[in-house]
């Protein structure tokens, strides 16, 4: 059986209990984190833990006690758990209050912090992204601050359970006629050798692969413009591609039955997912 942490505790995942009253259940209220692991080695997790602290601060969530030893607690469910290739989901909530209320629990109240793992055998030799993913496009109908990396993932999921519907992969979410970027993931176009992916903004999540992917393509003289692209762009495209902690850089071959690059992995996503596992591997902890 799994071992998953909890306010400062490795328990069993069967006797790891939160309150009916905590705010992450009753009202969403909380953040969460998603780190990969390869070869039992940690994928950014520095980058991870400052995304952490900015979407704690702005919501004016108390950093949980444990904040200085969230690697430790995170190579140690690694240990615990013999992951070799997974995932490790971080949650903070703004706890429990002892009762349901809108406003914020008193100062002091403590945070709930759960940590718990994943394993995902094959997580880099992905069958996904070895036939490249196809994706419909979907309304983007979640809220303004999509900056901040919350567990308020009820919109991606229907739209994955659209695109379950729809016999495809996953979704890209459109807003005012621009790809926002994917349920769980950030969007990109290839054209004419140019890679192109929508600006930071409150509009997106700032992904952690996006930013590693996109230092290792300028090391890599690729050219990069960060702005935004209509679906109808996108589908003209030469390929695309999507990046996050659990997918990579996963290709994308079709858009709303429109095949890109053959219906087959693009070149410059196949070379770009193999760039980040390398240049991750390298630098994992
Ligand atoms: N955008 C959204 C909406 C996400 O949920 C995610 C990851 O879960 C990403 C982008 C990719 O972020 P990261 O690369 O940090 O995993």
């Amino acid at each position: 059986m799994r071992t998953v942490y909890l306010n400062g505790d490795y328990l069993p995942e069967d006797e790891a209990k939160v309150s009916v009253f905590d705010r992450g259940f009753l009202m969403a209220d909380g953040v969460y984190e998603v780190t990969s692991v390869l070869g039992g080695k940690l994928i950014d997790f520095d980058g991870h833990l400052v995304r952490l602290r900015r979407s704690l601060s702005e919501l004016d969530m108390q950093e949980p006690a444990a904040m200085g030893d969230l690697l430790e607690i995170h190579r140690e469910l690694v240990a615990r758990n013999e992951i070799d290739e997974g995932l490790i989901y971080l949650q903070v909530t703004r706890g429990n209050p002892g009762d349901r209320d809108f406003h914020y629990p008193p100062e002091g109240t403590a945070p709930t912090l759960v940590v718990f793992t994943q394993a995902k055998p094959g997580l880099a030799a992905s069958p996904l992204a070895q036939r490249g993913a196809r994706v419909i496009s979907v309304p983007d109908m979640r809220w303004g601050r999509r900056d901040i990396k919350t567990v308020q993932l009820l919109y991606p999921s229907m739209a994955k359970m659209m695109a379950q519907k729809a016999g495809a992969d996953d979704a890209w979410l459109v807003q005012d006629g621009l790809v926002t970027e994917g349920t769980s993931n950030n969007a990109y176009i290839v054209k004419d050798g140019r890679i192109i992916t929508r600006a930071l903004s409150n509009d997106i999540l700032h992904g952690i692969t996006r930013a590693a992917v996109l230092r290792f393509a300028r090391e890599a003289q690729m050219e990069i413009e960060e702005r935004s692209f209509t679906l109808d762009e996108a589908k003209d495209a030469d390929e695309a591609f999507f990046t996050s902690a659990s997918g990579f850089v996963t290709p994308v071959v079709e858009i709303d039955g429109c095949k890109l690059s053959g219906g087959t992995p693009g070149a410059v996503a196949t070379r770009l997912r193999e760039i980040y596992i390398d240049e991750s591997l390298k630098r994992a902890t």
